[in-house]
């Protein structure tokens, strides 16, 4: 029998994967986090246009100079962030960023502190890394918990805090005042943050969005084309940092993927740099859609708070609830999958059309009524 590196028998393989697999033929998916929308043409064609150009080799490891510019004027104009092209490092989505982020600062034995329930990645990027995974709950309106996190801060151990704000998979967006805490009171700490800001641009109603680093220079902030531009499968995403932290976490990038693949990154200028309606098109679906799903749950009786951000719900469902629900023909994901505290929640994508939600509405008010 093969012997295996502990490392990777630490961790385990996501919840939500493993609820697909289990799906009935014909049911709603309701699991997945990735916008149902397809990539606008103006992207698409600049892929085929960088096919047609030959620009299929690799690229430097940091990504192509054009769109490390772009995110960089991007960062300035959207985000109020100053970046110099030379501190963006262009990733394999925002997952490559993360993996390059945590790689390049974690040291063995370090403490990695993030939100329960929270984005899996988090937790086994730093179990990888040969850290300690270290959530934090968050209070019982499923925002961050300052106070708490000031303690896990002050813990010499702690080497960086991971901020997702729109969240994964709670749909809170934090106010200006409690990020800014965060990043102060960590920088207070020497703990590094990352900003993870993938669900930025979705943000409903007058909630705005902040980016992290704006409260400090000890942020990291971490970005993809997937979920802004409906490109998931493109696999672009950026972490932007200072030069010393680039020129660390390169070397994680050089040496486990060389460079993100070269079509994809012309295919993301063209996102970046082109015509940005699409995004508001999706934004103004997924907020009806939104009203839409969190009408129909508080109509049958289930608690849940109104998410803010993202495209999910996490509405409290107990696990027997969700089996029933999933064996009635709604893909959904036991909160479990997210943390211990996700326990007696689960999460609802509503990156699905709105005839979708209305019949998954259907066949829970069948479980619950
Ligand atoms: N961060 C959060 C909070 C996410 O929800 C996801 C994807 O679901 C990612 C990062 C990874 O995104 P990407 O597909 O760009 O790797």
């Amino acid at each position: 029998m093969t012997e295996f590196a502990s490392r990777v028998k630490a961790i385990d393989i996501s919840g939500i994967r493993k609820m697909f697999e289990s799906a009935a033929p014909g049911s709603i998916n309701m699991g997945l986090g990735q916008p149902d929308f397809d990539t606008p043409d103006n992207i698409k064609n600049a892929a085929v246009k960088a096919i047609a150009e030959g620009k299929t080799g690799y690229t430097n490891n940091a990504g192509i100079d054009e769109l490390r510019a772009a995110v960089a004027r991007k960062l300035k104009t959207e985000n109020g962030l100053s970046y110099e092209p030379a501190d963006i490092l262009i990733t394999a989505g925002g997952s490559g960023a993360l993996h390059a982020a945590i790689f390049s600062l974690v040291e063995n034995g370090q403490k990695v502190v993030f939100n329960n329930p929270g984005f899996v990645s988090y937790g086994s990027l730093a179990t990888l890394a040969g850290g300690i995974p270290d959530p934090v709950a968050l209070k019982p309106d499923l925002h961050l918990d300052v106070e708490a996190l000031k303690e896990h801060f002050s813990d010499k151990n702690t080497k960086v805090m991971i901020l997702n704000s729109p969240a994964n998979p709670t749909g809170a967006v934090e106010t200006k005042e409690t990020i800014k805490a965060v990043v102060e009171s960590a920088a207070d700490y020497g703990v590094t943050v990352l900003s993870d800001e993938v669900y930025e641009k979705f943000c409903y109603g007058d909630t705005e969005f902040v980016s992290a680093g704006t409260f400090g220079d000890n942020v990291v902030t971490i970005n993809a084309a997937s979920k802004t531009y409906a490109m998931t499968g493109w696999r672009i995403g950026f972490m932007a940092a200072s030069r010393e932290i680039i020129d660390q976490a390169v070397k994680i990038q050089q040496y486990s993927l060389a460079c993100p693949t070269s079509i994809a990154q012309y295919a993301a200028l063209e996102a970046y740099t082109g015509d940005q309606s699409s995004i508001g098109v999706m934004k103004k679906e997924y907020e009806a859609r939104r009203n839409l799903l969190i009408g129909g749950l508080r109509e049958m009786g289930i608690s849940v708070d109104m998410p803010e951000g993202a495209f999910y719900a996490f509405p409290k469902l107990e696990p027997d609830t969700v089996m029933k629900i999933v064996a009635a023909g709604v893909i959904i994901t036991p909160g479990a999958a997210f943390g211990s505290k996700g326990v007696g929640y689960a999460r609802m994508s509503y990156a699905t059309s709105q005839e979708n939600i209305r019949i998954a509405l259907d066949r829970i008010r069948t479980v619950v009524k």
